[in-house]
């Protein structure tokens, strides 16, 4: 391809999107409800997307409201393993030209996509997430519009720096870095819980040159499409994303089985993503290169109080942190230690706060919460529910009601044991678990906390004394990729708190951040000499 400009061009400094309010007689409000309602009015049907071809197997899956699981608001069609394959030969067809663009041409798709979706495209994506996601008009609003607008500013942002960071030279040599993309295709699969997550996850390899086959959740496909079709409206070429529903199985194992996977870019549960880890193991010799694996996964997020924490900001951060989307955020605060002399005052906030939670369907703005995703997750929440029933003591909540839609009582659990199921497994659901500890025992405490779980996702502190926050920060340094301090555990910011965890809860490289880049890219050192040497002899050789 010929040269289209010359110069260096300069990227402007993002800066995050701003939480439209959709309060009451606002204009954002009346659009959203136009689109709401339009959308509520059809059935569409969804395609696989395959170098920039719709194709129509007939094999059908249906997108339905949580909340109304009864109303279908599209079909899809599921993948054949032909398509699949078809899917990969697309990804390496586009490669070769989409790499071959300067880097800015690249990063233009992206930020005209951020502009559509802070504008013409807002309301389709907040409304495609509220109705097949039952997510609130809030938690719609900051993942499928602020945070994936500001995942395509911040990385084009990042990715220019990375493109400015080049190694010294002298006066007899240039040294360069060659940002390459990683050959071959990187397989991208995104789970039903954030719409941002699958438009970050695709693009961001992308980005920097790779081309993409995506498997989007079975549960989301709404946004999810809209997301790939926001894409081509904002010019990506055809194969550089293959948007491929179908069976995860199926797709996921002849993606893994393909010798060019240069990657796998992963949200979802951690069971799954070790399951992918293994297949490429064990397939290691199969591959031109080894294979990037970056997974995002399960958390079993932590509040810790201290006696000095203020109970008020302590039950608002429960509140908040456990059951704003149903709980469904990896995020979502799920136990929390509290010490006996604050109990009874957190207790009873908390539980008076629960109370007056509102909780039904998305399209009526009053309320707080709605349903959990589907039938599996109804009933394995549920299932949690029912033990602490019978081996700990329901506090407040406990109900459940799946006839019209999966919807599941915020729940507020207390056991006297530390080491309870419900204190130690990701449950994914509106259910947090409360300890209460002696006030003596609050270091000892920190080593529970520390030990309770495999993940290591986010966590928080509460507490006034400084020498504490000092001393939690330690003890805890190891058990939060993201941690916070009298602040609840969920609402990570794009730019300014890079989201990410360790231990069993993902590879942590901080989706939205210059580390996440960096793994999707190989970089090439390029060392140029002007006066080579003409005589392979040195001055120490001679004598005297
Ligand atoms: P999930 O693991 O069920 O599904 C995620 C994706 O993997 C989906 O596209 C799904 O179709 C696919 N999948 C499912 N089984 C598969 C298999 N056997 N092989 C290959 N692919 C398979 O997760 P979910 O229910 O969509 O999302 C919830 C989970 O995601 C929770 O564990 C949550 O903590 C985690 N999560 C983590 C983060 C993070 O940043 N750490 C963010 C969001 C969600």
């Amino acid at each position: 391809m010929s040269a289209n400009f010359s110069g260096i061009r300069s990227v402007i400094p993002p800066v995050n999107e701003p939480i439209k309010s959709y309060a009451p007689g606002s204009p954002e409000k009346a659009s959203l409800k136009a689109r709401l309602a339009s959308m509520a009015g059809e059935t569409i049907d969804i395609p696989l997307i395959i170098g920039g071809r719709e194709i129509r197997t007939g094999d059908l899956g249906r997108a339905v409201m949580p909340h109304k699981h009864g109303h279908v608001l599209a079909t899809f069609h599921h993948a054949r393993p032909k398509d699949v394959t078809a899917a990969i030969a697309a990804a390496q067809a586009a490669k070769a030209e989409w790499a071959s663009w300067p880097w800015e041409d690249r990063a233009a798709v992206f930020l005209k996509a951020a502009d559509l979706l802070a504008t013409s495209w807002r309301d389709t994506l907040n409304a495609a997430t509220m109705l097949n996601q039952s997510k609130t008009v809030y938690q719609s609003e900051i993942d499928a519009a602020c945070e994936l607008i500001d995942f395509w500013r911040y990385n084009v942002a990042f990715g220019a720096d990375i493109m400015r960071e080049q190694p010294v030279s002298t006066t007899a040599m240039w040294n360069q870095t060659d940002y390459r993309p990683l050959e071959g295709f990187i397989y991208a699969v995104s789970p039903f819980n954030f719409t941002a997550i699958g438009g970050n996850l695709t693009t961001t390899p992308a980005l920097m040159g790779n081309t993409v086959l995506w498997k989007p959740a079975g549960t989301a496909m709404l946004g999810a499409y809209y997301t790939m079709k926001l894409l081509e409206a904002a010019g990506l070429p055809p194969g550089v994303i293959n948007f491929v529903p179908g069976d995860p199985v199926m797709v996921s194992q002849i993606a893994m089985n393909a010798p060019d996977l240069g990657g796998i870019h992963f949200t979802g549960s951690t069971g799954v993503f070790q399951g992918m880890w293994d297949h490429v193991g064990t397939n290691i010799r199969r591959y031109r290169s080894y294979p990037r694996l970056v997974g995002e996964t399960g958390g079993k997020d932590f509040i810790m109080v201290h006696p000095s924490a203020d109970p008020q900001e302590v039950a608002v951060a429960m509140v908040r942190g456990a059951y704003e989307y149903q709980g469904q955020k990896c995020s979502a605060a799920s136990r929390v230690y509290v010490p006996k002399s604050l109990w009874p005052s957190v207790r009873d906030r908390a539980v008076g706060m629960m109370r007056e939670i509102t909780m039904g369907d998305t399209r009526d703005f009053r309320n707080f919460m709605s349903a959990v995703i589907d039938k599996k997750a109804f009933t394995k929440i549920a299932g949690y529910i029912s033990h602490a029933k019978r081996h700990a003591k329901i506090i407040q909540g406990g109900g459940s009601n799946g006839r019209v839609g999966y919807f599941i009582e915020p729940t507020l659990v207390q056991t006297d044991n530390p080491g309870y199921k419900l204190l130690c497994e990701e449950i994914f659901g509106p259910v947090l678990t409360a300890h209460v500890y002696a006030d003596s025992k609050f270091a000892d405490m920190l080593q529970v906390v520390d030990q309770t779980s495999p993940y290591a996702l986010t966590g928080s502190i509460f507490a006034k004394d400084r020498a504490v926050i000092r001393q939690a920060s330690a003890a805890l340094r190891n058990a939060a990729g993201n941690f916070y301090i009298n602040d609840k555990p969920t609402g990570a910011t794009v730019g300014q708190q890079p989201f990410g965890g360790a231990r069993a809860s993902g590879t942590n490289d901080k989706a939205g951040s210059k580390l996440n880049l960096l793994r999707w890219v190989s970089a090439r050192s390029i060392k140029e000499t002007y006066n080579p040497p003409k005589d392979f002899t040195y001055p120490f050789m001679g004598e005297e």
